[in-house]
């Protein structure tokens, strides 16, 4: 996994019009290259504080079993009845105010990143704090995009900086290799953070039967309490800042097993691979 750190740039000026050569180093296996329109690397220097704080942290620390597991639904009193195998299973609300039903809505949506396999992830940078701002800004940024040729498809998350100045994307990144300076023309354009990362995508986390992408999905999966009762303040700050969505993407992004362009909820199927069994509702 790649672990990055970046703090807020200190008021960038739109004065350097040339994109800043790239700075590379090495972390975990990847090559990550930041770039910065501006003309400063809001990388070097960084305090140590601001890299265990900042833009990223480590990531899948939790025990891996604790991470594929999840409370019952407190909000249905069905059960799901399997009957090939007579498995009986408590029924769930599936909605993302739930403290339990948003975790296997997350990893689902991890899994359906990982089966599009996307090839680069691509990290935007102050892109505001309302989430009506953040989505104008990403709007503004595919057009740009797509004006310049790029028919790339990505998903992206939003996060916000843990000091809780501003936010940025991962990007989910398929098809031809991201070019620096098409998307720093493309950051500009939509008025957000004019410094950016390519970084080959980090390989899918391995705590499912399934790969998963769930790198941006950290708040949501990595901060969860063992048992809690409510949504907890890491995923309620993740849905205010996405909409209230766990992912948004480009109109082709998410593909089905034969690699065909479908919806979410199909790619999540495919991804969990078949199910045995004919399953039913039953009452308590
Ligand atoms: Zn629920």
């Amino acid at each position: 996994m790649t672990h990055l750190a970046l703090v807020p740039p200190a008021n960038p000026t739109p004065t350097g019009r040339a994109t800043h050569p790239p700075s590379t180093r090495r972390s975990a296996g990847h090559q990550v290259q930041t770039y910065d329109a501006s003309g400063t690397n809001p990388f070097r220097n960084a305090p140590l504080a601001a890299v265990r704080d900042g833009f990223h942290r480590p990531h899948g620390t939790r025990a891996g079993a604790a991470r594929t597991r999840w409370s019952e639904c407190p909000n249905t009193d069905h059960y799901r009845l399997n009957l090939d195998t007579g498995q009986l299973i408590k029924a769930y609300c599936k909605r993302l105010t739930c403290p339990s039903c948003i975790v296997p809505r997350a990893i689902g949506v991890g899994q359906a990143i990982a089966l599009a396999e996307p090839s680069h992830m691509v990290t935007v940078t102050q892109l505001g704090n309302e989430w009506t701002t953040i989505h104008a800004g990403m709007r503004k940024f595919t057009a740009r995009l797509r004006r310049l040729g790029t028919d790339a498809q990505f998903a992206y998350h939003v996060e916000p900086f843990a000091n809780g100045l501003n936010s940025h994307a991962h990007l989910w990144w398929r098809g031809a290799a991201p070019d620096a300076d098409t998307v720093s023309k493309a950051t500009r354009a939509a008025g957000i953070g004019w410094h950016h990362m390519v970084s080959p995508a980090p390989d899918p986390t391995e705590h499912y039967r399934v790969p998963s992408h769930e790198y941006g999905l950290k708040l949501v999966l990595d901060d969860r309490p063992e048992d809690p009762s409510e949504l907890w303040p890491g995923a309620q700050t993740y849905l205010a800042m996405n909409g209230n969505r766990l992912v948004h993407t480009t109109r082709g992004f998410w593909l089905d097993a034969a690699g065909s362009p479908c919806t979410l909820a199909r790619a999540q199927s495919d991804a969990r691979g078949h199910r045995r069994g004919q399953w039913v509702s039953v009452a308590a």
